[in-house]
């Protein structure tokens, strides 16, 4: 079983070095996209370097001084001492900070696209329109640069736009000065597109700590996490190793606990590639039946954008909203330290935000059941098996 184990976590490192940062998707049958954009942006993908105004936001502002990690042969930032997490480091232990949304109320629950939008895109906002739910889209900002009339559609019919930054880069690799120019390009041409500016973010596999969430602040940003990943970008880059009936087998296991969870969800999917687009259409019915399905800002009763803005009617209810502390008890029960360790954007739902005892759950899950959703759970989770492992 052992043997089994390091196997499905060899092949969870593969997925997680293909996943979403080379973006080699083909673009040919994209429609021509008739926004012209005024803004010189940076180059796609590439770290950008921040305007001076920008910086200026940061100059007199208290950040965490934790350190800039490294990203060594794509593994990921690792802690400076293993097992330590001084700075709420969500990479490491899955750690939420106070201003951190990853969950709605019981009964609800949020769908959110990473890394679109991408020509596979309009599909999804074309079954959404038709099943009239609205959603989050965490747009990547090269993407945005790339497909300006699609981000403009999906703001238009309703649905909340957030950042996924600008290069899709670990956060918590970037200086300071590298988190200010990620998000603010992001914000921009968002903003050059749609006429609004987003209040969230989502850091790319959700590697944030308490230093980039200091700096996100200071220019009036906020983290969006989750709470259930359907491991979809694993099936979109290795589908040989990964079954895509896991990504559906995730989906039921959430439905089927509606009546027992005591909060709602914010799950994890992308509309960066085809198979997850179809992915995300074949599964939204299994939620829909148990759950009201509502973007992660309404849910959270929180606006989504700085200042009055003009938002869709459809999203009117949530604009006029205010913003909301996370719940302390919620709060304190997720920053306990979890013993396990995604390094990828893909911890299993429950394992990341569970307490400490759930590491030795999720290795027990691993372990002794087949269920096509834990093993599901065991790819994404493959660095978190190998720690779960070395400690058994
Ligand atoms: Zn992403």
């Amino acid at each position: 079983m052992i043997q089994k184990l390091f196997i499905l976590a060899t092949v969870a490192l593969t997925a997680v070095h293909a996943h979403p940062g080379s973006h080699a998707i083909a673009n040919a049958a994209a429609a021509p996209q008739t926004i012209k954009l005024k803004e010189i942006y940076p180059p796609a993908f590439a770290i950008p370097t921040a305007k001076p105004e920008w910086l200026e936001l940061i100059k007199d502002v208290n950040i965490t001084k934790a350190p800039v990690y490294k990203n060594i042969n794509g593994a990921g930032p690792q802690p400076e001492v293993a097992g330590q997490d001084p700075y709420c480091d969500w990479t490491f232990t899955g750690c939420f900070g106070k201003e951190d949304l990853y969950e709605c109320p019981k009964g609800q629950w949020a769908l959110t696209y990473d890394d679109g939008p991408s020509e596979f895109s309009p599909k999804l906002y074309d079954y959404l329109d038709q099943v009239n739910v609205k959603a989050t889209f965490f747009m990547v900002g090269g993407q945005v640069v790339q497909f300006p009339d699609y981000a403009l559609r999906a703001f238009k019919s309703g649905h909340e736009l957030a950042m996924h930054t600008w290069s899709h880069n670990y956060m918590t690799t970037l200086t300071n000065e590298q988190i200010v120019a990620e998000l603010k390009w992001n914000e921009l041409v968002i903003k050059e597109v749609t006429g609004v500016a987003p209040r969230y973010f989502r850091p790319p596999y959700g590697d944030i700590d308490n230093r980039v969430r200091d700096v996100a602040a200071a220019l009036g940003f906020a983290p969006i996490i989750w709470n259930h990943d359907t491991n979809d970008w694993a099936y979109a880059s290795d589908p040989k190793a990964f079954k895509e009936s896991w990504i559906d087998g995730n989906v039921t296991k959430w439905a089927n606990a509606a009546k027992t969870a005591t909060v709602g969800g914010i799950s994890l999917e992308h509309d960066l590639y085809t198979q997850t687009v179809d992915a995300a259409i074949r599964v939204l019915p299994i939620l829909q039946k148990e759950y009201e399905l509502v973007p992660a800002g309404k849910c959270n009763n929180v606006q989504v954008y700085k200042g009055k803005t003009t938002v869709p009617v459809a999203n009117a209810t949530s604009s006029a909203a205010v913003v909301k502390a996370t719940p302390s008890a919620v709060a304190s029960s997720a920053t306990a330290p979890v013993a396990i360790a995604p390094t990828v954007e893909a911890p299993d739902a429950a394992a990341a935000a569970d307490s400490a005892a759930s590491s030795a759950a999720v290795a027990a899950n691993v372990v002794g059941s087949g269920a096509s959703f834990t093993s599901a759970s065991a790819v994404g989770l493959g660095v978190t098996v190998i720690a779960a492992m070395a400690l058994v």
